[in-house]
């Protein structure tokens, strides 16, 4: 109905339609639909279910996905140079570490050369156990004659620093380009990077990888797409139209690097990027006996269909590690500010039953308007996910 039948509409249907402007108290309310912006729309919930606090988690926590630090320098989304910006001193984080038993943070991005060197000792050196460092590709370089074998010594001399991993972000992929910032885009299966996985593997660095995006950043930003808020305030991280590849094409040539490098451990990041088809990823978990996965900044996926989630973690419980893509002070990204309250909502959905809740510290839900339920997982798989399987695959 347009406004001009509505009005008619109330126009024919006189003293009724008076009457039901007003409620029971007498009070006038609106006789005609108001207009709301959707980014005022703050809805409280009026659900009466029990809300448990789980201020600290069950088991001790190995984070396996935090970014302490960041290149200062980047170029059309690839870092260049050795230069690192640090998003918080470490006692800061070990005074919130402590309170929500969170025993190690890994710092994927860690940086490369004198930058990655002052990660490890501003963090790991400093604080033993308490943090992880990884380093990452020397991406600035990558159309060099020598940058397969130079990168590959690289990661042996980050090994050597202290680096424990190495963290491939979705500049791979998405980013990197034949002369680093302008040409084609350089493919996630491309054989220059063949001797770094090799390398990773003979260091015993598992690789956190990060390839893809959700689905609905692949499409367009219009009244159908489901993150349609967070794309409309950050329309540069989508990825939909120009010359990006399409979500299977990066996850075909994720998963022939998985199969050619059977030796080397990958961290599929995100719930293996793909958390809203739960069926694929374990399709490719099946499939790739190297794979892992890790839940961070997905927990808004996972707790709207805790059912599937569940089976998950009972058929997938090696394979799943903790995380939560934290970043200190990380405005940009309310799902991912470290602190007491991102970590609270990790423990509630993993280890209780409550449901209809908040998947993020924020006013509205940053990643798609929907809450979330608890899983209630047993006491081994909690373990296992909150810091067995990251030990095993860290050797600590
Ligand atoms: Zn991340």
């Amino acid at each position: 109905m347009d406004r001009r039948q509505w009005m008619t509409t109330v126009a024919a249907l006189g003293p009724l339609a008076a009457a039901t402007s007003a409620d029971r108290d007498g009070a006038q309310t609106q006789a005609k639909p108001a207009v709301l912006d959707l980014k005022d729309f703050q809805p409280r919930s009026m659900l009466q279910v029990p809300a448990t606090k789980v201020p600290r988690a069950k088991f001790p926590v190995i984070d396996f996905h935090t970014h302490l630090g960041f290149s200062a320098k980047g170029v059309a989304g690839v870092p260049h140079g050795e230069e690192r910006r640090f998003a918080a001193p470490p006692e800061e984080l070990l005074a919130v570490m402590d309170r929500v038993n969170l025993r190690t943070m890994v710092n994927l991005t860690g940086g490369v050369g004198a930058g990655l060197q002052e990660s490890i000792k501003r963090f790991q050196t400093a604080h033993p156990g308490r943090f992880i460092t990884f380093t990452e590709p020397r991406y600035s370089d990558a159309n060099g004659p020598d940058y397969p074998r130079m990168q590959a010594d690289e990661i042996e001399r980050a090994h050597k620093l202290g680096a424990r991993g190495l963290k491939v972000l979705k500049t791979l992929g998405l980013y990197l380009r034949e002369q680093i910032t302008s040409g084609p885009l350089v493919k996630i299966d491309d054989k220059r990077f063949d001797p770094m996985w090799e390398a990773c593997a003979a260091n015993r660095m598992p690789v956190a990888i990060h390839i893809s995006d959700p689905e609905a950043f692949f499409l367009p930003i219009d009244r159908h797409n489901e993150r349609f808020e967070e794309l409309n305030a950050h329309p540069d991280w989508s990825f939909y139209g120009k010359d990006f590849p399409t979500t299977r094409e990066l996850f075909e040539a994720r998963n022939r690097v998985f199969a050619r490098h059977p030796k080397t451990t990958f961290v599929a990041l995100h719930v293996g990027h793909k958390a809203e088809d739960l069926r694929y990823v374990g399709e490719c978990l099946d499939k790739y006996a190297n794979m892992h996965v890790e839940i961070g900044a997905r927990v808004g996926e996972l707790g709207r269909q805790p059912r599937s989630a569940r089976r998950f973690f009972d058929r997938y419980q090696d394979r799943i590690l903790f995380g939560t893509d934290a970043v200190p002070h990380g405005t940009q990204t309310p799902q991912q500010i470290f602190g007491d309250a991102l970590y609270e909502i990790y423990y509630r959905f993993l280890e209780t039953e409550d449901e209809y809740f908040d998947y993020a510290p924020a006013p509205t839900p940053p990643q798609g308007r929907w809450q979330i339920y608890g899983i209630a997982l047993p006491d081994g798989i909690l373990r296992k996910v909150y810091n067995e399987n990251a030990g095993r695959i860290l050797g600590v």
